[in-house]
This record gives structure tokens, C-alpha cells and sequence, in this order.
């Protein structure tokens, strides 16, 4: 069994935006960081409900716009992007769930205190991660490093798919493999693909 929870200690940030304003923000304790910065760069990309992945030196960020609010995860590079957008789902799910952002923010008196207590749903989203069972760890070969990675992928991203087997690239290590998942998360295939970007 894979401890999601244990991976997600790995996490630099959660942020949640509008294109004006940081309404929440959860670091880990101990953390003075500030990603700013980065938000800036992720608040410029107009298009939504689309998960985009940067890297950045040893971070990786994902982050997507959904509605009028802009979610971002940062990580340092030992979390793969899918569980990061798992992740991202889960909280953005609760954060609507929990507040009726799309009005405060549309009456114009929003108060960010008035989110501070989402820092214990976070807290609670990472311990309990492994009980919500939205990812899965495949096992998949690649003819490259000789040897079997684990790769994890979102369950919505297989449930939701339009047609099957569904294809996922995985980059490591300066190359990349196309491997392609049916419905019962089974490995129908394994490809080297080449990458220009
Ligand atoms: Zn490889």
C-alpha cells in the first residue's frame, strides 16, 4: 500500500486565487517561503478547467482555473503531477463544499479570516488521503531504465475517459514513456515516445 499521505509531506504550497487576490494559502508549519512569484506566472494562463504542470528546478507546480477561482499545488519533484491534481481536486471540492466563495467574492466583502480555518480541512485532506481511494499506483515497464516504475494516476482521469485505453505520458529521467490504461487500471501497452517542446 502506497502512503499518499507520507508523499504529501512532501508539498510546498496550496494556494487559491482569484485573478486579483490570494484567498487562502497553506504552507506547511515551519515554512516562510513565499511563491508569489509563481502565482503571478499562473494567473496569467486565461484558460480553464485544463490541469497545467511547470517545473520548476526542483519544484513542481500544477494548477487549474475553475470558474473564477485559480487552484495551484506546489511540490518539490518527489510527487508526481497526477497526485498533485488528485490532490487539487479533493480541495477544491471541500473549499465549495465548506464556503459559498462565488457570492462573498461577487458582494466585494470578502475577508480572507474568513477561510483561515480551511488551513484544518488541508490538514485533514493529507492525513486522510489514502481513504478517499482517488488515485492508484500502476505498475509500468519502461524499456529504457530496464525496470518497473510506479506511476500514479488520478481514478477520474481513467473514469472519465472518452474512450479506452486511455494514453499517459511519463516523463523521467530526460525521457518518456506512452503507456496506455483500460478501465480496469490494466497496462494495454508501453511506448517510448520521443519529445520536442
Ligand atoms: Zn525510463
Amino acid at each position: 500500500m502506497v502512503e499518499y499521505s507520507q508523499i504529501l509531506q512532501n508539498l510546498e504550497f496550496i494556494n487559491i486565487s482569484t485573478d486579483e487576490f490570494t484567498i487562502f494559502e497553506w504552507k506547511p508549519p515551519r515554512s516562510y517561503k513565499s511563491f508569489i512569484l509563481d502565482l503571478n506566472i499562473v494567473k496569467q494562463n486565461p484558460v480553464s478547467n485544463i490541469f497545467f504542470h511547470i517545473f520548476k528546478g526542483n519544484m513542481k507546480i500544477v494548477h487549474i482555473r475553475i470558474n473564477n477561482l485559480i487552484y495551484t499545488a506546489g511540490s518539490n519533484n518527489k510527487v508526481q503531477f497526477q497526485l498533485l491534481e488528485a490532490l487539487i481536486e479533493k480541495v477544491s471540492v471541500e473549499f465549495n463544499v465548506k464556503y459559498d466563495i462565488e457570492s462573498y467574492i461577487s458582494y466585494g466583502n470578502f475577508s480572507t479570516t474568513m477561510v483561515n480555518s480551511f488551513n484544518e480541512n488541508i490538514e485533514d485532506i493529507i492525513a486522510n488521503f489514502n481513504n478517499y481511494d482517488i488515485v492508484k499506483e500502476l505498475k509500468v515497464p519502461c524499456m529504457v531504465c530496464n525496470t518497473v516504475l510506479p506511476i500514479i494516476v488520478k481514478k477520474s482521469f481513467i473514469e472519465n475517459a472518452e474512450s479506452y485505453p486511455v494514453p499517459l505520458v511519463y516523463m523521467h529521467k530526460g525521457h518518456a514513456i506512452l503507456c496506455f490504461i483500460d478501465k480496469n487500471y490494466d497496462i494495454r501497452g508501453v511506448e517510448l515516445v520521443n519529445i520536442t517542446g
